[in-house]
């Protein structure tokens, strides 16, 4: 569904990712694991577009889409896929003077995506989905951050992505809110969703995932199922996850 080929970004003179290649085939699961400052976030970013790639290509069902450009802006294939990704934030960014209904329902309806009756029946079943029917009609500062982050996750749902990509979903939550929201994203890998999330959640990573991804210093340098990286003996890696318990 997605593949990521020789991708390349560097700030300056300073490369963040040095030849990233991941093929993302339709209903798995991956997790991004690694340290800070590795190139995880820089990697989802440049796979949504939002980051400029400095060199390689990404291409979605198997046709071009992101390519280094000279001015900075995406090429014409980038288009004809974008709305196929759901992007899921650190920070909820819904919309304040919005109610959960009305952020979930703005992008379908932006697009056209059937009748106002159609979206807003579609709006609440995804709020249904997360745990949230009972807030629809609530703005963002009365909802907790967990259930914001729970609408944010219907709002990427409402545009109907091929897939949907997590930047560390809940990091900004207090610890108490976390489950509720790793809840919502475990339901949508159940159901088949593809998905790629970073996140420093291990235990999660490794229970949700068809495939976890090490990554250090710009590039991937593990690769495998939770339990192939478990027994794993490269040590960094061994390392790193021993620092996370
Ligand atoms: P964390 O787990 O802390 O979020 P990460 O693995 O997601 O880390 P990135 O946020 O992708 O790492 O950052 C990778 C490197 O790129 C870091 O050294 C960071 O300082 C650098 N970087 C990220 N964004 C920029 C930017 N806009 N300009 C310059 N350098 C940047």
């Amino acid at each position: 569904i997605l593949s990521v080929i020789e991708v390349r970004k560097s700030y300056g003179s300073k490369e963040v990712l040095k030849g990233i290649n991941l093929q993302v085939r339709p209903g798995e699961v991956i997790s991004v694991i690694g340290p800070s400052g590795s190139g995880k976030t820089t990697l989802i970013r440049t796979i949504n577009g939002m980051e400029m790639l400095t060199e390689g290509q990404i291409r979605m069902h198997d046709k071009p889409f992101l390519h280094p450009t000279k001015n900075g802006r995406p090429d014409e294939h980038y288009y004809e896929h974008i709305d196929r990704i759901g992007m899921v934030f650190q920070g909820f960014y819904l919309f304040p003077h919005k109610t959960a209904l009305e952020n979930v329902m703005l992008a379908p309806a932006y697009h056209h995506r059937g009748s106002e009756e159609d979206i807003r029946q579609f709006a609440l079943a995804l709020l249904d989905k997360v745990g949230l029917l009972a807030h629809a009609h609530q703005y963002p500062h009365q909802l907790s951050g967990g259930q914001q982050q729970r609408v944010a996750i219907a709002r990427a749902l409402a545009m109907k992505p091929a897939i949907m990509l997590f930047d560390e979903p809940t990091s900004a939550l207090d610890p108490e809110l976390v489950g509720e929201v790793l809840k919502v994203i475990e339901d949508l890998a159940n159901e088949g969703m593809t998905m790629i999330i970073v996140t420093h959640e291990m235990q999660f990573a490794f229970k949700v995932s068809d495939r976890v991804i090490f990554m250090e210093q710009g590039q991937i340098t593990a690769a495998g199922t939770p339990a192939q990286l478990r027994e794993s003996e490269n040590e960094r890696l061994c390392r790193f996850l021993a620092s996370q318990q």
